[in-house]
């Protein structure tokens, strides 16, 4: 059984998933730069010594990016240089940010669409609340005119939405044409201002 007690304890690196990721893309760079591989491991099965100082190097310089970052700046820091140019570690960092950031406005950007309507005219009603002032009867009517947007059925949707000028819109997003206005006042409450 010595056999068993003679072989290298070593003989599969522990390497961290990090590691191992930082060295497909050592050989990536490497290939893209036409340079010769460096073997990960050496005869022993060890980390090869050019690898070691390589990861090393790597590691420093992405040492702030998350290891799920590591493939996607590398993908973007590829674009960041010209094909013809050297890969830099470094260049990660800034891809990284980028990434980031983007990430941020995107998330943002569904914030936002979630409390915003598309449409502004009807808040996505499809229709406009539209009051019109009655002479005969002396009485204000609330109707709601079909809007311009996709929101409101196709067979009755208006070229151009209730705006101004023409039509002052309140507060609550109803709406009484200018003339109205003028003549009879405020139909109702948020007209004003
Ligand atoms: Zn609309």
């Amino acid at each position: 059984m010595s056999e068993q007690l003679d072989k290298p304890s070593n003989s599969s690196p522990a390497l961290s998933r990090r590691d191992s990721i930082v060295i497909v893309l050592i050989q990536k760079s490497r290939r893209r730069a036409e340079l010769p591989m460096i073997a990960a491991l050496d005869e022993r099965g060890a980390l090869h010594p050019e690898m070691t100082f390589e990861l090393s190097v790597w590691t420093e310089e992405i040492a702030t990016i998350p290891e799920a970052y590591l493939v996607p700046a590398y993908e973007r820091a590829l674009t960041l240089i010209a094909s013809d140019r050297p890969f830099i570690p470094g260049l990660m960092r800034q891809a990284f940010a980028d990434l980031r950031r983007e990430e941020k406005l995107a998330l943002e950007d569904r914030r936002r669409r979630a409390i915003e309507p598309d449409c502004w005219h009807c808040a996505d009603q499809g229709y406009q609340p539209l009051y019109a002032y009655e002479e005969k009867s002396r009485r204000w009517y609330r109707a709601l005119r079909p809007c311009a947007c996709a929101a409101a059925p196709e067979g009755q949707r208006k070229a151009t939405p209730l705006q101004s000028p023409g039509y002052r819109r309140s507060g609550l997003g109803e709406y009484v044409s200018e003339r109205d206005y003028l003549k009879y006042g405020a139909p109702a409450t948020g007209f004003e201002g």
